[in-house]
């Protein structure tokens, strides 16, 4: 879930020591280096918990000539580094991962704070970005940033870090030797498309070293056991950027498990579509090293009686049946039966769960008053069923995300979503905690997310605005879109491997309620993803 920082967390690092709170972060001399900021503009607590941000850190560290340090957002103080507490200005390459739309405007805040130049003409440093944001659709970002990377970096590093090396002195010749890589995109020397980079199946699975105290996974070392998701969820942007759906090195991955330590914590990435037999094995190992496990996320309907034993060492556990209405489920391609999630609460019984949290959306395309009392319905039966968990129950606004067939939808005006928030509170009044996305900020991001260079002109002349008020601004820069497979998006130079006629036919499809069957990977061309399995 995105975080939006209100506070200065930068006092909050330096007051805290943070350093004394983590194991496996590197500490390196500066003489003879490339010194390279590795930036998380939100909270520190969330980039700590962020995967593919850790392994960025931990790959940039395993090269002798480069010193990385991480930089995480501070609303009023100037940007520090954690590792030595120098200013960002300091560092000659400025990377960005960014994995949430509105973290936008904190990159350009922590810019701004750090006293660089937004204008890249104006400034020596190199400023960088990369993650599942800037993938889907980095637009607003163009006339601020001097490049951005597109895929998964293990595909990338072996021919961009040689390149930081060479060119280090010589921002131009950099930027226009990245330029001739098809995964990297820059607005000095546009390219008519670039391409999504990314792994093939038996990949190394990604692991991460550097635990915190304070980081959303508790001194949790984080694991992946697979990539990708093919179920096909329609408003999904995960599981259209990570397609096809691949698994890890099997070797790798239980080799990297022998060699966690002992009575860790291990939070285990990717298991949506993880092949259980291997989990097994994986649980197998870390039982031996009485490791305790916590879970990203879980796919219900891959929940059995033999899955069970992976839950005894959690306490939570977190569902996302997103909508408890029939029409809503086919229209959105998430068709997991309201009866199932009865089940999983039986069973969830049997391992002593303490607390359990379900996930919803409204302001779904073609949503109706019907559909929400379903949802009322559907969570006071719940409630009412006696089960011995403390239940939360989270609602987020539909946020139309590009590069996914709903990058057609509608969005709905922010008084259209105030009603239905309204109308949820008062139905679900004293039902188990309740909790709300704020509705300005979960619209802020959808303006974002299929913005252009116009949206991060906007931002960049409110960045010191109350969110009403740039909120306010975005509308009026607002774009629309028609329902038309020709529409031309900002974002239509980004091959993320994904057809476009097959995002429009989906979006036909969840108009007329028609679902899609989950990934046949090896037997279907459909969406043309798998296309990079052959290669
Ligand atoms: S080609 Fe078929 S199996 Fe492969 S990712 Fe696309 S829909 Fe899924």
């Amino acid at each position: 879930m995105i975080k939006l920082v209100l506070q200065s967390h930068q006092s909050y690092i330096k007051d805290m020591k943070i350093l004394q709170h983590e194991q496996g972060y590197y500490k390196k001399k500066w003489t003879g280096r490339i010194p390279i900021a590795l930036v998380f503009p939100n909270e520190y607590s969330v980039g700590m918990s962020n995967l593919g941000f850790l392994f960025l850190y931990q790959r940039l560290n395993s090269y002798e000539e480069i010193v990385c340090e991480r930089v995480f957002f501070s609303k009023t103080d100037k940007p520090l580094s954690i590792e030595s507490s120098r200013p960002l200005k300091d560092f000659r390459i400025i990377l960005f991962a960014i994995p949430f739309e509105v973290d936008f405007i904190n990159a350009l805040k922590m810019l701004f704070n750090a006293g660089i130049p937004l204008s890249p003409e104006n400034r020596d440093h190199i400023v960088l970005a990369g993650g599942v944001a800037i993938t889907a659709n980095p637009t607003p970002l163009i006339p601020f940033f001097d490049g951005f990377f597109f895929g998964e970096w293990e595909e990338m590093e072996d021919a961009v870090v040689p390149l930081f090396v060479e060119w280090i002195d010589n921002k131009a010749k950099l930027i226009e030797s990245l330029n001739a890589l098809p995964f990297f995109w820059t607005s000095h020397q546009p390219k008519e498309e670039v391409k999504v980079a990314k792994a093939k199946n038996g990949f190394k699975p990604v692991v991460s070293r550097l635990i915190s105290e304070k980081a959303e996974f508790k001194n949790s070392y984080l694991i992946e056991v697979f990539r990708g998701c093919g179920r096909g969820c329609r408003f999904c942007l995960a599981g259209y950027l990570y397609r096809p759906p691949r698994a890890v090195d099997k070797v790798a991955l239980l080799e990297a498990c022998k060699n966690l330590p002992e009575k860790g914590k291990v939070g285990l990435i990717g298991l949506e579509f993880a092949d259980l037999s291997l989990l097994k094995e994986v649980w197998s190992i870390l039982k031996t090293k009485s490791a305790t496990l916590t879970f990203s996320s879980i796919r219900a309907e891959t929940i059995t009686e033999d899955f069970l034993p992976f839950l005894s060492t959690t306490r939570s556990i977190a569902l996302a049946p997103e909508t408890a209405s029939e029409k809503l489920k086919k229209r959105v391609n998430k068709l997991i039966d309201n009866e199932l999630i009865f089940k999983l609460l039986e069973m969830f019984k049997a391992v002593h769960l303490k607390k359990v949290k379900l996930y919803f959306m409204y302001g779904l395309p073609g949503e109706t008053l019907e559909d929400l009392q379903e949802n009322v319905k559907f969570i006071r039966k719940i409630v009412k069923s006696g089960f011995p968990f403390l239940f939360r129950f989270t609602f987020s606004p539909f946020v139309p995300k590009p590069n996914t067939p709903f990058q057609w939808a509608n969005l709905l005006e922010i008084k259209e979503l105030e009603e239905r928030e309204k109308f949820l509170k008062r139905e679900l009044k004293g039902v188990g905690e309740l909790s709300f996305e704020p509705l300005k900020l979960a619209r802020i991001q959808a303006l974002i997310a299929r913005g252009n260079e116009e949206t991060g002109l906007v931002i960049s002349q409110n960045l010191t605005a109350p969110t009403s008020k740039l909120l306010k601004a975005l509308e009026e820069a607002k774009m629309e879109f028609k329902d038309r497979g020709s529409e031309r998006f900002p974002w239509d130079f980004i091959k993320t491997g994904v057809k476009k006629s097959y995002l429009y036919a989906e979006w036909k499809k969840s108009l007329l309620g028609i679902p899609t069957k989950t990934c046949r990977v090896g037997e279907c061309k459909t969406c043309s993803a798998c296309s990079i399995l052959e290669s």
